[in-house]
């Protein structure tokens, strides 16, 4: 019999391991195959690389002229590095990259094969995007978007193919990407944060948020998910009986790489190193077979390309060591899912991280500025921020006691709360010499100190600061960064917009006060709003969700009414005002997401219906029939004394059948709920429907195949179970 769980089990104890051997000088090939502004700079004129530093700068579109010496630089430079083709890369809201490649070829007047990229393509493209998600802002008869060159995101050279990162945008100029938006929120934040560090420091010209992702991922073996087409065709189990051992010794946590595990981990970090990446840890997570990575951290619109561009090399590097790697969030029950925590903070272009004290108490009043207007940010906008981060993967994973839940709250730990509390006790108005001398001496001043031995984490917030950033821990291993981090930057742009016109009112009203005084007065105010969403106990616990309940934070039920959140007045105004989304574009988002969502649950249910009736019910019958053999046998020999000696297998033979009528029953009763959901004109009803019809139906029809699962004879079974899938490698 073809059973690919056995061939792939044999495969496995019979390989040897095969390890990569990485170059010993990588660190010399940092960013060999990215065409850095300093390579640029050696093939441009002195003049045209001036122009480009300060389009690239202000964000202005470049010239004619200019474009096309960039393109004939960027040939010369990918053909040296072999490339044969080059594509406009982006990223569509189907969450994965794309890429349509071109190749240089092209024709001399004489008739001559040369390789060409000229200034027009690389500029704009037009790819057939009527197959890409865009909401309805593009219909098909007008299926017209086009990409345009991100001059702010380096040209790579991945394979044989020059990358050449880009917005994706429609005619009318809609946003149909992850990117627009993002660089709007970027560009919306500096200008705000810009204008609040004037008054500490008026050197100050840009500011930039920068990423750190942590990448959290299991690697299985390509033979073993072969045999399970829930894996192949959700990236999760969908069935599955625990193992007898799981996490629960904690024994892999941080333990040593297994060999095959690290021979992938090196080649796909002497990948990162060649396209610039700055991957720096590596470690085992808490469940079998589950990893992390993690880079330094970048500026924010070059951290998330890099992580959309990571996640592409892995799946390829994974398949050539014969592995295969999920990003699902959930992709086992009873252990650990994957997230990828987004460490957020905001850099001056002198240097200075908006979110570390510095050694004067005025920077340290810098410092809380930026803290407290983040803080005030998110209890502003949780709704947003949820919205951001949930998704049908999510779901599974999010408030199962290993995830952050779906209530944001932000921790500080004991220390800076007690700043906190000390600065709502500030006087209104002027402040004396003595209660500022006091203020800057034993409060402001200091927190440096403070931070320096921070070390209360609390792993169980959604939304924690630690010491030098926040770190955003909701969001998915799945997710594109982009699409919290466009709402964080423009959350907060908000906020300090806000504290920046509080502040200059309070100067005018009073023109002797001074700018310190001011700042401590708006500050003390935001200080008085935000306690609801401050919490330092354990976020996993029942307890929790009440008191949430009565401070009155938003509690999102499910994905598709938390995504409602984006078409909310206050958020419309938001995103309008601040020019990052308008509201077309966030309806065009918000139908997205719902049928990305909607589309998820319905390959769900559709995997684990086939996956029930042709491989779960035949198995369970074979094995009913050898039982039902067994005992016509015992009939045979003992005749009317059979059922004493066949009692427990008539028992067997009764569970099993009830198993197999209820996940057939479980399966019909789900497809009935398919069709009722599918009639559903209206995207929200029709995914709410998906969410509280069908969704439930997985877990039913699960448990009974997992029962089965445990009753039938294991040379019958086809699918890798648990065991195999987690700890043969
Ligand atoms: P942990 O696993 O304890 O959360 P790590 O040190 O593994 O912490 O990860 C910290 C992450 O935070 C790294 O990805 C790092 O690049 C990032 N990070 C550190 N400083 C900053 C910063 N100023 N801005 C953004 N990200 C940062
Ligand atoms: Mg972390």
């Amino acid at each position: 019999m073809n059973n690919l769980r056995f061939d792939a089990l044999k495969k496995i104890a019979q390989q040897t391991s095969d390890r990569f051997h990485p170059n010993p000088n990588r660190l010399e090939l940092f960013a060999d195959h990215v065409l850095t502004d300093q390579k640029l700079s050696h093939y441009l004129s002195k003049t045209a690389f001036t122009e480009m530093t300060k389009a690239s700068l202000s964000g202005q579109p470049i010239s004619r002229s200019l474009a096309e010496q960039i393109a004939q630089s960027m040939k010369i430079w990918a053909l040296d590095k072999g490339a044969t083709h080059y594509t406009h890369w982006f990223q569509p809201l189907t969450g994965a990259t794309a890429e349509k490649h071109e190749s240089f070829l092209d024709f001399a007047k004489d008739g001559r094969a040369i390789a060409t990229l000229d200034g027009t393509q690389l500029v704009q493209q037009e790819p057939d995007a009527s197959s890409f998600p865009s909401g309805g802002i593009r219909n098909t008869f007008e299926a017209r978007g086009y990409t345009a060159w991100d001059p702010t995101s380096p040209a790579f050279v991945f394979g044989k193919t020059l990358c050449i990162p880009t917005v994706f945008v429609s005619y009318t100029g809609e946003a149909l990407d992850y990117k627009t938006p993002l660089l709007r929120s970027i560009s919306a934040l500096d200008h705000a944060a810009t204008e609040v560090c004037k008054y500490f420091d008026k050197n100050v010209q840009k500011v930039n948020p920068t990423l750190g992702w942590e990448q959290e991922y299991f690697l299985l073996d390509k033979g073993l998910v072969a045999s399970r087409p829930d894996i192949v065709l959700t990236g999760r189990t969908l069935m599955g009986h625990g193992s007898a051992k799981g996490q629960q010794l904690d024994d892999h946590y941080f333990g040593s790489i297994p060999t095959r595990m690290l021979s992938f981990m090196q080649e796909l970090e002497e990948e990162s190193i060649l396209l610039g990446i700055p991957v720096k840890t590596r470690h085992n997570e808490v469940a079998p077979s589950q990893f992390e990575l993690a880079p330094i951290y970048e500026e924010m619109n070059l951290s998330v390309d890099h992580n959309a561009l990571l996640v592409d090399v892995m799946k390829r590097i994974a398949g050539k060591h014969n592995l295969e790697v999920l990003f699902h969030e959930k992709p086992f029950a009873q252990i650990n899912g994957s997230g990828k925590h987004n460490n957020w903070s905001l850099e001056t272009d002198t240097g200075v991280n908006l979110l570390s004290p510095g050694k004067t108490p005025m920077s340290s009043l810098q410092f809380l500025t930026f803290f407290v207007t983040t803080i005030a940010a998110v209890l502003d906008y949780q709704d947003l921020l949820c919205a951001s981060m949930m998704s049908a993967s999510n779901d599974y994973r999010l408030g199962s006691n290993e995830a952050p839940p779906t209530i944001i709250s932000v921790f500080i730990g004991e220390q800076l709360t007690k700043v906190l509390t000390d600065l709502q006790q500030v006087s209104k108005g002027k402040l004396s010499p003595e209660e500022k001398t006091d203020l800057k001496l034993n409060v402001v001043g200091k927190i440096p100190e403070i931070l320096l031995d921070n070390t209360d984490r609390n792993r169980t917030s959604p939304f924690a600061f630690t010491g030098n950033k926040f770190e955003f821990r909701a969001v998915g291993a799945k997710a594109n960064c982009a699409k919290p981090m466009t709402v964080l930057n423009t959350i907060v742009a908000k906020k300090l917009a806000g504290f920046k016109t509080a502040v200059d009112a309070l100067l005018e009203k009073d023109a002797k006060m001074k700018k310190d005084d001011a700042i401590f007065n708006a500050l003390r105010d935001l200080i008085k709003e935000i306690s609801p969403v401050l919490f330092e106990g354990d976020g996993y616990s029942e307890a929790w969700v009440k008191e949430a309940k009565k401070r009155g934070l938003y509690h999102a039920k499910n994905t598709p009414e938390a995504l409602q959140a984006y078409v909310s007045k206050k958020n419309i105004d938001l995103f309008e005002q601040l020019s990052v989304l308008s509201e077309r574009e966030l309806n065009a988002r918000l139908n997205v997401d719902l049928e990305q969502y909607t589309l998820a649950l319905q390959i769900e249910g559709r995997t684990l219906g086939d996956l029930s009736r042709n491989h779960i019910i035949p198995t369970g019958i074979k094995y009913l029939n050898t039982l039902i053999e067994n005992v016509k046998g015992l009939k045979e020999i003992y005749a009317e004394e059979y059922k004493s000696h066949a009692k427990e297998q008539m028992l067997l033979i009764e569970r099993i059948s009830s198993h197999i009528a209820e996940i057939n029953s479980g399966v019909n009763k789900m497809i009935e709920e398919r069709k009722k959901a599918n009639a559903i004109e209206d995207d929200y009803k029709k995914s709410l429907a998906y969410c509280n019809a069908v969704k439930p139906y997985f877990e039913t029809i699960r448990y009974h195949c997992d029962k089965l699962e445990l009753l039938v004879d294991n040379s019958l079974w086809p699918l890798a179970k648990y065991r195999e899938l987690l700890f043969l490698h």
